[in-house]
Formats: C-alpha cells, structure tokens, sequence
C-alpha cells in the first residue's frame, strides 16, 4: 500500500518549482493529486508527467485570490477525486526591491497572493475536513519569515502573517482532527528565485554570498523540499501541529 493511496491532494502553485516537485512525489506516493495554478498550462504539464509515471492527476486552473474560482475549484476536484484530505498552500509571488522603492499597489498584490491567497484555500477546505474530522495542511513559508531578508520585506511579512496564522489554524482545528504545519524553503533553484537573483544585479555575486552563508555549501533544489512536505501531510505526522520546519540547508 503506498502512503497516500486513496488520499485526495491539493498542491497550489503546482505547476511551480517546488509545488511541481511536490505534486510529482504525491503522485508517485499513490495520491490523487488536483494540480492548482493560475498557468494552466504549467499545471497541466505537471498533471501529465504524473500520469505519465503511472499516477493520478488532473490540472485546475485556480488563481488563489479570486474566491469564487477557489469555491468552484475545490468543488471540481471533490467531484472529481473525492473530499480534501490534503491542502498544501504553496502558490507564492514576490517583487525583489528595497521598501522605500516598492509601491502601495505592489503590497497589495504581494498580500492577496502570499497571504489572502492562502486564506482562501483554508476557508474553502476546513469545513470539509471539519465534517469528516480529518485533514493535514501544509503551509509554505519562507526563511525569510524567521530572519528577514533585504528586498522581500512585504512578502516576508506575508509569509510571517503565514507562520502565525497556521499556528493559530493548528489549534482552532485540532480538536476537529486537523493538522497544519509550516515548511520554510530557504533560497530555492526555481523560477521564483531566478527573478531574485536578477532583481538583485549580481547574480554571480549572490550566489557565492549564498553558497558561503549555507552550511551546507549549496542552495536548495525543488527536489529537496517534497520530504518534509510529505512528512507533515503523511500519518507519520499524526502527532506533530502547527510546527515550522526550515529547508534551507542549515
Ligand atoms: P515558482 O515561481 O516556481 O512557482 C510558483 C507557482 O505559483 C507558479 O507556478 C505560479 O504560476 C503560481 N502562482 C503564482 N500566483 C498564483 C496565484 N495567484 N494563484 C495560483 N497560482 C499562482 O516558485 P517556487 O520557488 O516554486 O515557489 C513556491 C513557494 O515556495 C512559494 O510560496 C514561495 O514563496 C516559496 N519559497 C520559495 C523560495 C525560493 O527561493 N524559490 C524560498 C522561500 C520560499
């Protein structure tokens, strides 16, 4: 029996870096997996490479701020695979500036992404998983929520506001047999960080100055981030809520 077979996922963001690496290992670990992003395309490459390794998948177009698109989204896939046992918040956007140059519009679109976004998504799963007295949620953050970052200082308050939430969601919902817990990428070789990096001018440059500051010498890969994704979402985490796990190499 494989650890999610029979278990109906949600992967936001999914035709993403790390939300593709996330769907792939849900689909290889026996899930049906709702591939959610607002590039349907993306999301529907992804659905197809599960299927092609033998998998279930099927891609939504879903952009998590508009709230009657999540509804209809959600509503999609429990007609499609069943109820909701896994949520993972992963969809995320950033603009890489200094505060004083970025503007009001930006904070905005930054929040509704990172923030109401993911809001969303939980207002449209719990009750289901209230009912059935079952779920696991899993939120991404960022490191930059723990130890700021020069550059993402509205996102990086949206990813705290993120963290903060899931621990208070952890509690209102434990008594109803739901988990939420709370993975941290640090800097991740996705497209999301390519806009980083050149939003930062040196992009050699930074990339030694990571390379330096990581105990582990390198930065992440989306492969690296599946393991503790599907840990907090697995029966293996039956006990563990409203935890925050770095991934950051070290
Ligand atoms: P990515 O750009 O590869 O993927 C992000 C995906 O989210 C894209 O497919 C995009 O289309 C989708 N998306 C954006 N806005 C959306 C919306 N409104 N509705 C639905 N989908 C939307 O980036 P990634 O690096 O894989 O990012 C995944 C998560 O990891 C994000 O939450 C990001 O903040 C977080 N993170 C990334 C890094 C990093 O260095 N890459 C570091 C820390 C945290």
């Amino acid at each position: 029996m494989q650890r999610f077979q029979d278990k109906t996922v949600i992967v936001t963001g999914g035709g993403g870096g790390i939300g593709g690496a996330t769907s792939r290992r849900f689909g290889q670990d026996g899930a049906r997996v709702a591939v959610f992003d607002m590039n349907l395309e993306a999301a529907e490459a992804v659905a197809a490479q599960i299927r092609a390794d033998g998998g279930q998948a099927q891609a939504f177009r879903c952009d998590i701020t508009d709230r009657p698109g999540v509804d209809a989204a959600v509503a999609a896939v429990v007609e499609r695979f069943g109820p909701v046992d896994v949520l993972v918040n992963n969809a995320g956007w950033d603009v890489f500036k200094p505060f004083t140059k970025t503007e009001p519009a930006q904070w905005d679109k930054l929040i509704a992404i990172n923030l109401t976004g993911a809001l969303h998504m939980h207002h449209a799963v719990l009750p289901g998983m209230a009912a059935r007295k079952a779920g696991r949620i899993v939120n991404i953050a960022s490191d930059a929520a723990r130890v700021g970052s020069s550059g993402e200082a509205v996102y990086a308050a949206c990813k705290g506001g993120l963290v903060s939430f899931s621990k208070t969601i952890a509690r209102e919902h434990a008594r109803h047999g739901i988990t939420v817990n709370v993975v941290c990428p640090g800097p991740t070789d996705t497209a999301l960080f390519a806009e980083y990096k050149e939003g930062a001018g040196n992009p050699e440059k930074l990339m030694e100055a990571f390379t330096r500051s990581i105990p582990l010498g390198r930065i992440g890969q989306p492969n690296d981030l599946p393991g503790a994704i599907l840990f907090f979402a697995s029966d293996d985490a039956a006990f563990v809520t409203g935890q925050v796990l770095s991934v950051s190499g070290g």
